[in-house]
C-alpha cells in the first residue's frame, strides 16, 4: 500500500478551483473546498448524469471500475475488494440507491476515509499528468507535421520554378528556328527561291498557316512565362475600348460564321478612353470569343459587350454555349488546363488562354469574372478605369 513521502511531498491541483494544493492539505487554500470530497463531488456528478434504467446493467461501471483499477493499481485494495464492492454497489443500485464506489470502499472497512481522499487527488493528479503528456505529444505531432509540409512545400515551389524556367527556355529556343523556317517560307512563297507548281504553292500556304500557329503557340507561352515570374510589362495608355470590341467583333466573325453561330455587339456609340494595353487588351478579348465560338454550337449566339459601370468601363463576352459546371469553375483559370482533359475531346487547344486572360486582367489591377449555367451559356467580364478617372 503507497504511503512513501514522496506522495506527502507532491502537490495537486483543486478540482473545483484548480489552484496548487499540497498533498499534505485535506483543503484548497483558495476556495476552502475539501479537496478530497470535491473530486468525489465530480464522480458521483458523472454518475447523477447517467439515467438508470431498471435491469439495465449498472452504467456507472466503466467509470467506477477504471477508480477501481487505480486503487488495485496503487495497492489499495485487491481484485476481490473491488469485485465484492461492485457487486454491492450493483444490489443496491437495483434497489434504487446508488453509492459511488469510495462510499462502497468506506462502507465495507477496507479504505479508510483518509486513504480514500489520498487516492481521489492521486487519480485527479494522474489524470492531469496523462494529459499534460498527450498534449506534449501532439504539440511534437503538429510540429513534425508542419515541418514536413513545409519540406513539401518548398520542394513543390522549386518544382514550380522549374517548370517556369523551362517554359521560358523552351518557348525562347524554338522561336530561332521558327523564324528561319517562316523566313524560307516567304521566300518560297513569293517565287524567289524558282517558281511553283500549283500544288507546290498549296503546300507552301499550308506550312505558312501551320508556321503561323506555331508563332502564336510560342509566343503565348512566352507571355505566359514572363507573367509566371511577375514580369509582365503593360504599356498603359488612353485607349479606346469601342474600337478594339468592334475589331474584336470583326475578328472572331469568320469563324463564328463557319460554325453558324451568329455575332452581336452590345456597347453604347460613345465610350469613355479607358487606362490599359491596348495590345493586350485586344489578345484577351479574341482569347475570350474564341472560345465562346468554339464552344457554342450551331444556331448560337455569341455577344460582345461593353457599358459605363461607376469610374470604369465594363467589357464582357457572352454567349449561348455549352456551360461550364459549377463545380468546374474554380479549375478554369489554371495553367495548362483543359476542362475536358480527355484524350477524346472535341476540341483543341493548350489550355493557356484562360490563364493568361487572368494574368494579364490582373495585371491591368482588375478581376476577370465567369457565371455560366451548363446548356445555357457562359460571360466572362472585367472592368477597366476610364482614363483620367
Ligand atoms: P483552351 O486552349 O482549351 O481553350 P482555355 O484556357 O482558353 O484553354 O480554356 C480552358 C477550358 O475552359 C477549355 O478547355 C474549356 O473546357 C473551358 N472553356 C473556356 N471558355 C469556355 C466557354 N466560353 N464555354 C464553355 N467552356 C469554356
Amino acid at each position: 500500500m503507497p504511503g512513501s513521502d514522496d506522495r506527502h511531498r507532491a502537490t495537486y491541483q483543486c478540482p473545483h478551483c484548480g489552484a496548487d494544493v499540497s498533498a499534505r492539505e485535506a483543503t484548497c487554500p483558495q476556495c476552502g473546498v475539501d479537496v478530497a470530497l470535491a473530486a468525489v463531488l465530480l464522480e458521483r456528478l458523472a454518475l447523477s448524469a447517467i439515467p438508470a434504467e431498471p435491469g439495465a446493467p449498472f452504467l456507472g461501471d466503466a467509470m467506477l471500475s477504471r477508480f477501481g483499477e487505480f486503487l488495485i493499481g496503487k495497492g489499495y485494495i485487491t481484485p476481490v475488494h473491488l469485485d465484492d464492492a461492485l457487486n454491492r454497489q450493483r444490489e443496491m443500485s437495483a434497489r434504487g440507491a446508488r453509492e459511488t464506489l469510495g462510499q462502497v470502499l468506506l462502507e465495507m472497512q477496507v479504505m479508510t476515509r483518509e486513504q480514500l481522499e489520498l487516492a481521489s487527488v492521486e487519480q485527479v493528479q494522474d489524470l492531469q499528468n496523462a494529459l499534460r503528456q498527450a498534449n506534449a505529444q501532439l504539440e511534437q505531432r503538429v510540429a513534425e507535421r508542419t515541418q514536413e509540409l513545409q519540406a513539401a512545400y518548398q520542394r513543390l515551389a522549386e518544382l514550380d520554378q522549374l517548370k517556369g524556367n523551362f517554359i521560358n527556355n523552351i518557348s525562347h529556343e524554338l522561336r530561332t528556328p521558327l523564324t528561319k523556317i517562316k523566313g524560307f517560307n516567304m521566300l518560297l512563297a513569293a517565287g524567289d527561291l524558282g517558281s511553283l507548281t500549283e500544288d507546290q504553292v498549296q503546300a507552301v500556304q499550308t506550312m505558312g498557316r501551320g508556321i503561323g500557329e506555331l508563332e502564336r503557340l510560342v509566343a503565348d507561352l512566352i507571355q505566359f512565362a514572363t507573367g509566371a515570374r511577375g514580369e509582365m510589362v503593360l504599356h498603359l495608355a488612353p485607349t479606346a475600348v469601342g474600337d478594339i470590341l468592334a475589331e474584336c467583333a470583326r475578328a472572331a466573325a469568320d469563324k463564328a460564321k463557319r460554325g453558324r453561330v451568329e455575332m452581336l455587339t452590345s456597347a453604347p456609340d460613345v465610350l469613355p478612353q479607358v487606362m490599359a494595353d491596348g495590345e493586350r487588351i485586344r489578345w484577351v478579348l479574341n482569347q475570350l470569343m474564341d472560345n465562346a465560338v468554339k464552344y457554342t454550337p450551331q444556331d448560337g449566339s455569341v455577344t460582345i459587350g461593353a457599358a459605363v459601370v461607376g469610374d470604369s468601363v465594363r467589357v464582357w463576352v457572352a454567349d449561348t454555349g455549352q456551360g461550364i459546371a459549377a463545380e468546374k469553375l474554380p479549375e478554369l483559370f489554371e495553367p495548362f488546363h483543359q476542362l475536358d482533359g480527355s484524350t477524346t475531346r472535341r476540341q483543341g487547344g493548350t489550355g493557356l488562354g484562360l490563364a493568361l486572360v487572368k494574368m494579364i486582367v490582373e495585371a491591368h489591377q482588375s478581376t476577370i469574372a465567369v457565371e455560366s449555367e451548363p446548356g445555357k451559356g457562359s460571360r466572362f467580364w472585367f472592368d477597366l478605369k476610364v482614363a483620367g478617372g
